[in-house]
Parts: structure tokens; C-alpha cells; sequence
């Protein structure tokens, strides 16, 4: 059965770019009734942060993305990882290296000086017949992978297609510091063994390692999973996304009112597609979830784009669950709504391509309005003004339905010879703060009369 995982490091907040490479994995968990395994790469002490995992965490739960296993921490499995380096040491997979940094830069720049690729000659490792330098005093040697030599790393990327590296380009990778601690490839290999992954899919900025974890794997007496390399996701700029260039944390999204399922419908199409399909529920989505359909070429972010598919979604909702959402942005204006808010959103979702957009239009109702004082001036005019009056006396007894509003506005219109215009724009402006509303008498029924009345006779 298909094992998935998505496997970030917390070194920084997690975007949008980031957190496809946890889409599309589970995704395929979900679509073939698989496993999704959460795992955090925590092993750079320096960069990562307990503020960067809890991000990664409220993002993916936020989005929908469940793991099955985990949250797993490469930094609790340490002495696994140190288990498995003395298991090869045994066999002989690895060897202690002491060259010293001074030599290693030196070598480093004879090969770049005769033009050839820097890399570990090999000083140090251990063949049939051959003898080693004397091992230097006072020096703690890190530990080398025998690496295959001659042959090639061959796979069959679902991305990429096939990919071959050649052994004679890679040379004996680090796999243990000085001080013990496993580097980051090898923990990578063993995490993939225990935690039995099937399908590794992940950003193309590993495809360099992916031959190195290969060999490990082998060495170790296993075979490698399927690899999946994505393409990079490109910001507007084209330049890839980071949080240096402006990314924002994905938890950012939800406060700006966007909606998970939005969220994933836009994510997905950034790398995969199917068909002309660009408007799809999550449902769907898995339905149609394969990796013969990821995209070879790099996604460019869109911020409109994703404005516009959001919108759909919005639009798309039902009204008592939009109304959730609703409720969540209000209360961060610290407004409080009651059991109007459903119809409410149903009124106003066609207008708002956000949560945030659609609270704008819900606050008034909730709140207090502050009219611009141009529309004021434009549009409660002292022509007006009785005819404002009028109406808050009207509507002071009428049966609060839509269409007893409606009569009553036009029992005024007639009253002062105004054309629904002149009379409907100083209204909203006054009672909703804006000159555009849907229609109001739908407004004005699911208003409170009390703050209608109060707000039209202020004028
Ligand atoms: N921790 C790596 C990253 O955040 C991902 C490693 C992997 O998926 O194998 O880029």
C-alpha cells in the first residue's frame, strides 16, 4: 500500500511553494487509501524553530492536510540514526576520514584550478591492498559512505522521467560529523526505510541528492522508493518563492479570508492540472489525483489568480458554513453577530472574493458605520432630508419583511415626487456606510431596526 510523506525543515514559515510538496503527497495517500506520514527535518539546530514547526502544523490542519503518522522529529530519533551508522561500520559501508579542512580546501582548489569538479578523492578510503595515510593525533575523523564506484544511479522519475547520475560524479558523501551526529542525506534514507515510504514526492531542489540516498538505500539492502521531483514554484516576480522575496507564511492566508478548499483547488493547479478543469472541490480533487498528470514545467504564483479562485469557492459555499467563517473574522473586529449572519452571507457572497471582504459588508450590520464624509455630502443632501425622515417614521410600524420595506420606500418616493435613486443612495449611505448595496430593501430586512432608525434620524 502507498506510504507518503511531506518532510520540511522548520527554518523558516512555511509559504505557498512549500507546502504544495505536502499536497500532492497527500493527495496520493488519500487517493490510493494510503498512509501520510508528517515528518520534521529538525536537525539544523541553528536555523530551525519551534515557531517555524507550529506553522507547518496550524497550516496543514487548517488546509485540510491530515497525517496519519506523526509529527515525527529527526531530532528524537537520533540514536536510531547512530544504531544504523555502527551497523555499517560493522559491515564496512562507511569509513573514517580525518582529512583536516585546510586540506580539504586545498584539494578544492587544485581541481578547481585544473578545471575539474570539486570533490573528495578518496584519501582516506580503505581498499584491498592499499595503505592509508597514519591517522593524525588529536583530530576526530568524520565518516565517509563508500560510494559505488563506475556504474551509474538510474530512476525512473514521475516527474522528470528518467534520471542517471553517473557514481564517478559522486563522491564518498559525509554521512557522520566529528562529534557523531548524522548528516542530513543519511537520516533522510534511514526515516524513509523505518517509516516504509513507497512514493517520495518532493521539491526538485533534491534531485542532486536523490542519487546519493539511492546508493545509501541499496547499501543498506533496500530498494529506493518511487521519486516524484516537482518543479519549483516561481513567485510573480519569476524568481522562486522564499520568504526573502516577500513569501508569506501560509497561516497568513487564512487571516487574509481565503478558504481551504480554495487554498488546495489553486495550490493543486500550480503543478498538476487536469484537463481545462480550474474550478474543482477537494472531493474531486482526490478523485482525480494522479502522478501521471504533475506538470514538468515551474507554476508562477498568482496572486489574482488566486483571489478569482477563491471567489468561486466563496460563491459556491453554503450559507450556514460560510457563516462559521464569517463569525471567526468578525470576532477578530471583536463584533459579534447573531442568527442573521447565514442569510446575511448568502446576500452579500457574490460581491467579496475573501471572508475579510465579505466581514466589510457584514460589520454594519453588527457595528457602527462611519460614513465617507464625501458620500455624506454627495448624497444627504438638505433636499433629502425629510424624505429621510419620512421613512424612519414609516418604518418605525411596518411588518419587518422584505416587502413591507419595499412599500413603505416607495410610499415615501411618492410622498416627495424622488425617484428610488434619490432617496436609496443617502439610505445606504447613512445605514451601511457605502453608496453600493444589493437591493435594498434585502438590506434593510436583515438589518436591526433599531440601528437603522437610529442611524437615519442622526441624519
Ligand atoms: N527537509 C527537506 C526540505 O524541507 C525535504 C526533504 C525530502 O523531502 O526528502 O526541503
Amino acid at each position: 500500500t502507498v506510504r507518503t510523506r511531506f518532510a520540511p525543515s522548520p527554518t523558516g514559515f512555511i509559504h505557498l511553494g512549500n507546502i504544495r510538496s505536502a499536497l500532492y503527497p497527500w493527495a496520493f495517500a488519500r487517493a490510493s487509501q494510503g498512509t501520510f506520514i508528517l515528518r520534521i527535518e529538525d536537525t539544523d539546530l541553528e536555523r530551525s524553530t519551534q515557531a517555524a514547526v507550529d506553522v507547518i502544523i496550524e497550516g496543514m490542519k487548517w488546509l485540510g492536510l491530515d497525517h496519519d503518522e506523526g509529527p515525527f522529529y529527526q531530532m528524537q530519533r537520533m540514536d536510531r540514526y547512530k544504531a544504523v551508522l555502527a551497523d555499517m561500520q560493522a559491515q564496512g559501508l562507511v569509513y573514517p576520514c580525518y582529512m583536516s579542512v585546510e586540506e580539504l580546501d586545498a584539494l578544492r582548489e587544485r581541481q578547481m584550478a585544473n578545471k575539474e569538479k570539486p570533490r573528495y578523492d578518496g584519501t582516506w578510503r580503505p581498499e584491498p591492498g592499499k595503505v592509508l595515510p597514519p591517522v593524525p593525533e588529536g583530530i576526530k575523523p568524520v565518516l565517509r559512505f563508500k560510494n559505488p564506484q563506475g556504474g551509474s544511479v538510474v530512476w525512473e522519475d514521475k516527474v522528470k522521467g528518467r534520471v542517471e547520475f553517473s557514481n564517478d560524479e559522486l563522491d564518498d558523501l559525509v554521512i557522520a560529523r566529528p562529534d557523531g551526529t548524522p548528516t542530513y542525506n543519511f537520516c533522510v534514507v534511514v526515516d524513509d526505510i523505518d517509516m516504509a515510504i513507497t512514493h517520495v514526492i518532493r521539491g526538485d531542489d533534491h534531485v542532486n541528492n536523490t542519487p546519493r540516498q539511492i546508493n545509501i538505500f541499496r547499501a543498506l539492502g533496500k530498494e529506493p522508493p518511487v521519486y516524484a521531483h516537482l518543479p519549483t514554484v516561481l513567485n510573480e516576480q519569476g524568481e522562486k518563492m522564499s520568504k526573502r522575496n516577500g513569501a508569506k507564511p501560509v497561516t497568513q492566508y487564512r487571516d487574509e479570508g481565503y478558504l481551504p478548499d480554495a487554498m488546495v483547488n489553486y495550490l493543486a493547479r500550480l503543478g498538476w492540472s487536469h484537463g481545462d478543469d480550474e474550478i474543482f472541490s477537494r472531493e474531486q480533487f482526490l478523485q482525480w489525483f494522479n502522478l501521471d498528470h504533475l506538470g514538468s514545467s515551474a507554476g508562477r504564483f498568482d496572486e489574482a489568480k488566486l483571489r478569482w479562485v477563491n471567489a468561486q469557492h466563496l460563491k459556491a459555499m453554503d450559507n450556514t458554513e460560510l457563516a462559521t467563517l464569517a463569525a471567526e473574522q468578525l470576532t477578530r473586529r471583536g463584533i459579534a453577530s447573531d442568527d442573521r449572519l447565514s442569510a446575511l452571507c448568502g446576500l452579500y457572497k457574490d460581491r467579496c472574493d475573501t471572508t475579510v471582504a465579505l466581514a466589510d459588508w457584514l460589520a454594519p450590520h453588527y457595528a457602527d458605520v462611519a460614513p465617507k464624509a464625501e458620500d455624506l455630502a454627495q448624497h444627504v443632501t438638505e433636499a433629502v432630508r425629510p424624505a429621510i425622515a419620512a421613512l424612519a417614521e414609516r418604518l418605525v410600524n411596518v411588518n419587518w419583511d422584505k416587502a413591507s420595506i419595499a412599500a413603505a420606500l416607495k410610499e415615501t418616493l411618492a410622498q416627495f415626487s424622488l425617484k428610488m435613486p434619490q432617496l436609496a443612495m443617502p439610505v445606504r449611505v447613512l445605514v451601511m456606510g457605502t453608496p453600493q448595496t444589493p437591493s435594498l430593501d434585502a438590506v434593510l430586512e436583515l438589518h436591526d431596526r433599531e440601528k437603522i432608525l437610529e442611524r437615519l434620524r442622526k441624519a
